[in-house]
Formats: structure tokens, sequence, C-alpha cells
């Protein structure tokens, strides 16, 4: 537990600390930045290219099991667009964007619909992939469209698998796991939206409703998962595979960036902004870049302004030891993907040497650009997706380009969108509404 006294120490050793507290929209940049060449971390690029093979083995369960991967072969992957309009608009209404603004839509990720498929999913994969192999039933070689099969259902229906979350990792967790045949726990909060549960439900997924505190029902969950020796819990609190399945976006991406002739060097800086809650997918996706790019991309993240979870870990130094709570915050917000209280132990070690700044953002700023997207480029992200176009007029308005002698008007800036495919027309409705009303109202 954290003491007042102690509160009120770490606040004089990192004043910017009382306006996290008071939920202000903070900037922040990273002092402990690190340049990739000194960075010594337990997965390398090595361990990534691995995830990815991972990945291809499954095609073909995917693209038999889901028909609407069928077009890209069984490949789970979202296009990199330009956002002309966008970036038109935003720039009437806050500092012009130096450089060119690309979109990517993982919000179209087949499936699950959002980032988390990239780290659920591969999770699952591997999860498995080695109880198969253990058993003598498959092997590297084989063809995985045969996971399938009833055979493979019913070994597959031996094994629990027990989740918590408020949304999309539970989606991504209970969709995969209910495929292959797995018998699937999702640990809820009774807040959770009601067309997720019903969806999960609807798969054959068991959903549990808690009230109150999250985070005593993931615990309970966690207890219950853990205590049976025939089932696995995916602790998004410390995932070294979740983080994994994410790095494999920042492989994919940079081949998209190639194909579109987009530069990444000294002279051609990219940023990359991504919404974060625990920060394994914006830490996951910032290492893989780290990888290939080195220090030629900058990787910033958004929390809203009620749950700076990884945010309050880092200032503080606490790093996951520390939850938002324990400053007074209420972990409040509607950017279901982002109400996270404390980060993940697995990530924010890493982000505390790449990740170069983080943002906070108020939700009513995420329902505004929700509609400004939908109304230019005729595109829809649910709110959390959204939170990454604050990032290029506050990066610039920092000292960060200066301090890195960047040259912005080269700059590439790419904000990742995280989710929206699955959410029913009548909330999608709901949320635009929301925006349009925003931006009527606010100067
Ligand atoms: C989970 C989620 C994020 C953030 O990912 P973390 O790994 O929790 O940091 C961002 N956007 C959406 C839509 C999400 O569901």
């Amino acid at each position: 537990m954290y003491s007042k006294s102690k509160i009120k120490s770490l606040v004089s050793a990192s004043p910017i600390l009382k306006d996290i507290m008071d939920a202000k929209p903070v900037s922040w940049l990273n002092p402990e930045l690190n340049s990739v060449a000194h960075t010594g971390f337990s997965i390398t690029l090595e361990d990534m290219k691995a995830a990815e093979r991972l990945w291809n083995r499954f095609a073909p369960f995917f693209e038999k099991g889901f028909p609407e991967t069928k077009a890209t072969n069984g490949i789970l992957e979202s296009p990199l667009r330009e956002i002309a309009a966008m970036q038109s608009l935003l720039n009437e209404t806050d500092e012009s964007i130096k450089g060119r603004l690309l979109l990517k839509c993982d919000n179209e990720l087949p499936v699950s619909g959002s980032i988390k498929a990239r780290g659920g999913f591969f999770e699952i994969m591997k999860y498995a992939e080695q109880l198969a192999m253990d058993a003598g039933l498959l092997d590297k070689e084989d063809d995985y469209s045969f996971l399938t099969s009833g055979e493979f259902n019913k070994f597959f229906g031996n094994y629990k698998i027990g989740v918590g979350s408020t949304g999309n990792l539970g989606l991504s967790i209970g969709i995969i796991s209910a495929a292959l045949g797995f018998q699937v726990t999702v640990y809820v909060s009774s807040d959770a939206k009601k067309w997720k549960k019903d969806l999960l439900r609807d798969k054959g997924v068991t959903v549990i409703e808690f009230d109150g505190d999250f985070s005593k029902a993931i615990t309970a969950g966690r207890e219950k998962t853990k205590a049976d020796p025939q089932a696995y819990f995916v602790d998004d609190e410390d995932s070294r595979n979740l983080f994994l399945g994410y790095t494999v976006g920042a492989l994919r991406i940079a081949r998209q960036i190639e194909e579109q002739n987009i530069k990444v060097d000294a002279s051609h800086p990219l940023f990359v902004y991504s919404p974060c809650g625990v920060g394994g997918s914006p830490g996951g996706t910032a290492f893989g870049l780290k990888q290939i790019y080195g220090d030629h991309v900058h990787c910033f993240y958004i929390e809203p302004t009620h749950c700076p979870a990884v945010l309050t870990g880092l200032v503080t130094g606490e790093m996951s030891d520390i939850s938002v709570q324990d400053i007074g915050l209420d972990n409040k917000t509607e950017a279901d993907g982002l109400a996270v209280g404390r980060p993940s132990h697995f990530a924010t070690k890493i982000s505390k040497q790449l990740v170069s700044g983080i943002f906070t953002v108020e939700d009513k700023r995420l329902f505004k650009l929700l509609a400004q997207l939908k109304d230019t480029e005729n595109i829809f992200l649910e709110p959390s997706a959204t939170a990454g176009f604050i990032g290029p007029p506050l990066m610039q308005k920092t000292e960060y380009a200066k301090k890195h002698k960047l040259p912005l008007h080269n700059a590439t800036h790419i904000v990742w969108a995280t989710g929206g495919l699955l959410v029913p027309e009548e909330q999608r409705q709901h949320y635009y509404k929301k925006g349009c009303e925003q931006l009527s109202t606010a100067p």
C-alpha cells in the first residue's frame, strides 16, 4: 500500500505526478529512453521470427475455421492506409502535422476485430500446439487445418482456459479457445458491454460476472484457474507470450512500409502512436519496431487521464507495483480497452527503455476523433482505438524532435488504430452521436 507520505515524496521527486493525480491531460517524455544498441532484453528478433512462423503454421487452421480469412490464405493482417482527409481536418483544428499521416487499421483485423488478436490468439495457439505435440498428435510440418476436426476438439476439450478481461482480450481468448474446443471461462466485471458477453456466450464460452472491484475478480479467476492442473490462465498483467504475439505486428507493418516505399532512416524518422492499457500491445509493437528500425523509430503511448497505468509506473519508478488507484484515480473511462489500473510487469520493464513518451487524453477527445474519422475517411474505430490521433501535434509541441535532431518535414506518423470491427451497429451510432455532440458544444 502507498501511504500519504510515500505519495508525497513521489510527487516531490516527479512534480508531473501532481497533474497525473488530478486527471489532467499531460505530455511526458521518457528521460530513460535508451538507444536500442544499449538495451538487453530476454527476447530477441529471432524470437519474433519464430513467433511469426507459429502464426504461419496456424494459417491453414484459420483458413478452414474462419471463412473471412480465406482471401488472405488464413493470415490475419490489416491494411496500412494513408488518411489525407483526416490529416487536413486535424491540421485545421490543431497545430499542423509535419510529414505524412497513416493509419494502421487493426480495427479491421479479422475474427476478433482488435489488436488483441495478435497477442491473445498467439498465446492460445502456442499453448494448443504444445499440448498437441506433447501428446504426440501434432508435428510442426503438419497441415494444421486438421485442428478444426472433431478429434482435436475432443482432445482440447480436456483442458481449460481462463482469462480476466473487461473486453477485447476476453473476446479474443474466448473466440479462439472455443474454436479449438477448449473449455474456456472469461471473468468480466458486471459493467462489461452486454454485446461482448452475449457474443461470447453464443460461442459456448462461460462468462462469469463480478460486481465491484475488477482486480479482485481477476485475482479470483487467476487463483481458481491456477489451482487446476488441466487449466491455463492468460495473464494480461504479466505475459511473455502475449507480448511476443504483438511483436509480429512489427514484422508485418515493416513489410507494408517497404511496399509503400516509405523511407525510414536518420533523415526520415518514423513516429508510431499507440493506445495503451496494460502496455502489452504498444510495448510489443514498439519492441519489434525497434529491432527493425533501431533508433529511427519513435514510439509514443496514449492513455486515458483516469487510467494512466504505464505512465504512473514509469514516472514514479514503481513500475507494476503501483496502480492508478494508489494515486487516487478512479480508473474509469469509456475507452474499455484502456481501462486498466496496473501495468503489465513484463512489458513495462521493456517500455521503460524504449518508449519515447506518453500522453494522456480525456474521454471526450476520443469521441470527437471517432466522429471526425468517420466523417472524413468513413472509417469506424471504437473509442480506445482513436487515442493515437492526439499524438502528432502533442509530440511536435515538446522539445523531442529538436533534442534528437529529427527533420520533421520528412516524418511519417503512424496512428495505430486498435479495434472496432465487432462493435454492433447500434453501439456505433451511439458513439458517433456522442462525438458529434462533443464537436458542436466544446470549443
Ligand atoms: C487492449 C487494447 C489496447 C491496449 O493494449 P494493452 O496491451 O492493454 O496496452 C488498445 N486498444 C484496444 C482497442 C484494446 O482492446
